[in-house]
């Protein structure tokens, strides 16, 4: 049995101040229907951690090296030291604007996994490779790359995150039909790769202009196992109404 998660990523959203006045609006209401979380800036995911009983706080990125001459990164040890247990990587807007390639995110997984942090991977195709209905080679190839050379058993704990980019921030949702269709692709990839009991075992999410209202019907779709949320994760209230809409 899965437990169903779903994570908001606020992006480059959300002061410490404000990070903090949502968590406590919002963790009250959170119930085991779901593992329940928000992605934060990197600065405030301390006082997040603190404030958070029931939520979970991922971080949005990190480098796969320890230390070193990487200005501006954070390192997985340094996430490691202030109770950091999901991370975000190889989002779109990092692939498309900050160099993130497979290569990258396998590294990235791969440290994650070491430190004991869940690795919360996104892939999904552009608008251009949906029209040329590249999707399905999209998702193969992405995940080839970016889960190559984990250990079957540290597989199952992961979660992925298919997003396709045209429906990020469009309003442009994918249909459920199509989102379950990649959702089983990206379940059988796993399959192909490490077995039957990692592909039964990991957690899929889809991503892309999730809302209140259409949160339910992807959710009763069989492959998919959560969402990632970045507009409607921004309100507590429209959070809250997903919360409640999952019970
Ligand atoms: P969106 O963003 O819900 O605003 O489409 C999703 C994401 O970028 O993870």
């Amino acid at each position: 049995m899965r437990k169903p998660i779903i994570v908001g990523n606020w992006k480059m959203n959300k002061t410490i101040a404000e990070a903090t006045a949502f968590i406590k609006e919002v963790d009250p209401v959170c119930h085991d229907g779901a593992t329940y979380g928000v992605g934060t800036s990197f600065l405030a995911l301390q006082d997040a951690i603190k404030n958070a009983k029931n939520l979970i706080i991922a971080a949005e990125n990190c480098h796969f090296e320890d230390s070193g001459a990487f200005t501006g990164e954070v390192s997985v040890p340094m996430l490691e030291e202030i109770g950091v247990k999901y991370c975000i990587i190889g989002h779109s807007e990092r692939r498309q604007m900050f160099g993130d390639s497979d290569e990258t995110v396998n590294k990235k997984a791969k440290r994650l996994i070491k430190a004991g942090i869940t690795p919360i991977v996104c892939i999904g195709e552009t608008e251009a490779q949906y029209d040329a209905k590249e999707t399905e080679s999209v998702i193969r190839s992405q995940l080839s790359g970016s889960l190559a050379d984990l250990c079957p058993e540290c597989v199952k704990g992961i979660v992925i995150a298919y997003e396709p980019i045209w429906a990020i921030g469009t309003g442009k949702s994918a249909t459920k039909e199509d989102a379950q269709k990649c959702c089983h692709i990206v379940r059988d990839q796993i399959e192909k790769m490490y077995g039957k009991e990692a592909a039964d075992a990991v957690r899929i999410q889809y991503g892309g202009s999730v809302k209140p209202e259409n949160i339910v019907e992807y959710m009763a779709c069989e492959d998919i196992d959560g969402a990632l949320i970045g507009g409607a994760s921004l309100k507590a209230d429209s959070f809250k109404e997903i919360i409640e809409k999952t019970k």
